[in-house]
């Protein structure tokens, strides 16, 4: 987008800042109704790399919803279950949910790639919703009427009013520090360390969990 061509102060009903499964799920749902949106998302394309694996029934049927779930089911492994071992190596748990009260199984799992491309993709079917990858938020202010944006993009600053900002800046959402609100909630202390597999030959379609009480660190 050519910076010099932008109109300072655009108003719209909705911005929404951060371009991720959050943001661009809800820029799908407000173009659907119509609501005129603007999404801010800092990265200059969706994510590459593999995160969130598991999608359930009530998100599947949000992608419903938006019209996606065919898109979004063709990348999914649908119905899928946990089976845990001991340290014998034999399994002593399994869960296998069989309910599926929203039309959808459970636990589904799916690669956060082609979910994020897809939802950019379809918000370009709504003429009231305008997506800017590239764009960072870098102030805010409100008044009993309107939001204010500051939007860095391209080196330059620009402005924009809303009627409502949405932030689905993610976890360590640059809105909720900048409103002072805490973080609320309970998480492991212990540092995870996930590795991707390309290509493995294991067709065994459940997580297997391996359990052993002595190889846990505090
Ligand atoms: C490295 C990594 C590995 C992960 N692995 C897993 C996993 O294995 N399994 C799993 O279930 N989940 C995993 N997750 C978590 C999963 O990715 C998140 O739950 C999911 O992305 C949350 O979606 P979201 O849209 O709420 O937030 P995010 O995906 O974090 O999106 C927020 C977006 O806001 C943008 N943004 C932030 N501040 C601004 C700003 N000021 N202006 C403009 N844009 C801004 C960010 O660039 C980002 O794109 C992982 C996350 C990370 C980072």
């Amino acid at each position: 987008m050519n910076m010099s061509e932008k109109v300072l102060n655009e108003k719209y009903e909705v911005v929404v800042i951060g371009g991720g499964p959050s943001g661009m799920t809800l820029a799908n749902l407000l173009g659907k109704y119509g609501v005129k949106t603007l999404v801010l998302e800092q990265n200059k394309h969706t994510v590459l790399e593999p995160r969130a694996v598991s999608i359930d029934d009530e998100s599947l049927r949000t992608m419903q919803a938006i019209g996606l779930h065919e898109k979004v089911k063709s990348f999914c492994a649908l119905d899928y279950g946990s089976v845990y071992y001991g340290v014998d190596a034999k399994p002593f748990a399994k869960i296998e949910p069989t309910a599926s009260e929203y039309g959808y199984p459970r636990r589904n799992a799916f690669s956060q790639p082609d979910l994020e491309a897809t939802l950019r993709e379809g918000a370009t079917r709504y003429e009231s919703v305008d997506v800017r990858f590239g764009h960072v938020v870098t102030h805010f202010t409100q008044d009993d009427n309107e939001v204010f944006i500051t939007v860095l993009a391209e080196g330059q600053t620009y402005d924009v009013r809303a009627d409502y900002l949405a932030a689905a800046d993610g976890g360590r959402s640059f809105t909720r520090t900048s409103l002072g609100v805490p973080l609320e909630g309970l998480t492991y202390g212990q540092k995870w360390l996930i590795i991707d597999i390309k290509g493995t030959k294991d067709t065994f379609r459940q997580t297997r969990v391996y359990c052993n009480p002595k190889r846990h660190w505090n």
